[in-house]
C-alpha cells in the first residue's frame, strides 16, 4: 500500500503533544488562499524551482530530454509543466539542490520505519506521529493502513484534518486516532467557499460527529486578517464550539508569509502575497476572547 507524501518532518513540536514525526500527505480538496503548504494541494508530484539557490549554470536545461526547462537571457530557469514528465533527471543534474520534487510514493512500511527511528523521543516526550498535509483523509486507504500499523506498535497517532471528507470515511479514520487536530476556518458558508473553494456544511457536521467518539479534539484556527478575524466569525465559532464536549483546546495559528515563496516555486501566483500577518495585539485579543468564553487556548500548535 503506497501513499503520496510530500514531506516527513522529524522532531516536530507544533502539531500535537511532545516530539512528533509529521507525515505530509499530498493532495487536498481545499485550496485555501493563505495555504502555508501549497505543495500539498495538488494530488500529483510537482517540480519546485528555488531561484535563490540557482547558479545559472544551465546543467538542468541540458539534462532535460523533454525540453521542459529553459533559461532566459539572465539565466533564470523556468519549467514548461506541459512538457515535464517528472522524470527527475534535472534533480540529479543540479549540484545546488535548486530543483526539488514535491511528492513521492511511500509505502506504509517505509513511513513506519521512519517513525521507529524516533520511538525513544516519542516515549520520552509523550509524542507520536501526526498525519497532516495536504489532507490525510483524501488518501483514506493509505491513511487507515498507516494508522493501523502505528497503533499496532503502540505509537500515538494524531490526525490533522480540514474535516472535509465523506462522513463515513471521516469517522472510520477518526476512530483510529488518539487525537484529532481539526482546522476550523470560517463559519459563514459563502465566505468559506470563497476563500477555500468548498462549502463548510460537511466540515461542521463532521466536527460535531466527533463528540460521539470520545476522542479529544484540538481545534486549529488559522487567524487571517481581513478573512476570519472579525467579531462575527469569532462569536459564531465560540457558539458552535461551546456546544461540543470534546474540544480540549483551541490553537490560534497566526497567518504568516511562509507559504508565499512556495507558490512561486511551484510556478503559481498567490494573491495572498499582499496580506500581512496579524499584529501581536490582535493575536492576544483573539486568545483572550476564547479564554473568556471558557476555552483552553494556546498560540501555535
Ligand atoms: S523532471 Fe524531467 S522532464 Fe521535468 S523538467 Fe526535470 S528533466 Fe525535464
Ligand atoms: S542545474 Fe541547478 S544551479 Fe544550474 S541552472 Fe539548473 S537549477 Fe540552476
Amino acid at each position: 500500500m503506497n501513499g503520496l507524501i510530500f514531506d516527513l518532518k522529524h522532531y516536530a513540536v507544533h502539531d500535537g503533544p511532545g516530539i512528533r514525526l509529521n507525515v505530509f500527505f499530498k493532495g487536498c480538496p481545499l485550496h485555501c488562499l493563505w495555504c502555508h503548504n501549497p505543495e500539498g494541494i495538488s494530488f500529483q508530484p510537482e517540480l519546485m524551482l528555488m531561484p535563490n539557490r540557482c547558479a545559472h549554470c544551465g546543467d538542468c536545461v541540458r539534462s532535460c530530454r523533454y525540453e521542459a526547462l529553459s533559461q532566459n537571457s539572465e539565466g533564470v530557469v523556468s519549467v514548461d509543466r506541459t512538457r515535464c514528465t517528472l522524470c527527475r533527471d534535472c534533480l540529479e543534474a543540479c549540484q545546488r539542490e535548486a530543483i526539488a520534487m514535491a511528492g513521492q510514493e511511500m509505502s506504509v512500511d517505509e513511513v513506519v520505519n521512519e517513525a521507529e527511528k524516533d520511538r525513544i523521543f516519542f516515549e520520552q516526550s509523550g509524542g507520536g506521529v501526526t498525519l497532516t498535509g495536504g489532507e490525510p483523509l483524501a488518501q483514506p486507504a493509505f491513511a487507515a493502513s498507516l494508522m493501523g500499523e502505528l497503533k499496532k506498535r503502540s505509537i500515538q497517532v494524531a490526525l490533522d484534518t480540514s474535516g472535509y471528507a465523506d462522513p463515513e470515511v471521516f469517522l472510520q479514520l477518526a476512530k483510529k486516532a488518539d487525537l484529532i487536530l481539526f482546522d476550523l476556518k470560517i463559519m459563514d458558508n459563502k465566505k468559506h467557499r470563497k476563500y477555500t473553494g468548498v462549502a463548510n456544511d460537511m466540515i461542521l457536521d463532521n466536527l460535531k460527529s466527533l463528540d460521539k467518539l470520545g476522542i479529544p479534539v484540538w481545534v486549529r484556527l488559522p487567524l487571517i486578517p481581513g478573512v476570519n478575524d472579525d467579531v462575527e466569525n469569532l462569536e459564531a465559532m465560540a457558539n458552535f464550539l461551546s456546544g461540543l464536549k470534546l474540544i480540549k483546546m483551541i490553537n490560534v495559528l497566526p497567518y504568516h508569509k511562509g507559504g508565499v515563496e512556495k507558490f512561486y516555486r511551484l510556478g503559481r501566483d498567490n494573491e495572498f502575497a499582499v496580506y500581512t500577518p496579524p499584529s501581536e495585539d490582535k493575536v492576544e485579543a483573539v486568545i483572550e476572547f476564547f479564554k473568556n468564553k471558557g476555552f483552553r487556548v494556546k498560540k501555535g500548535g
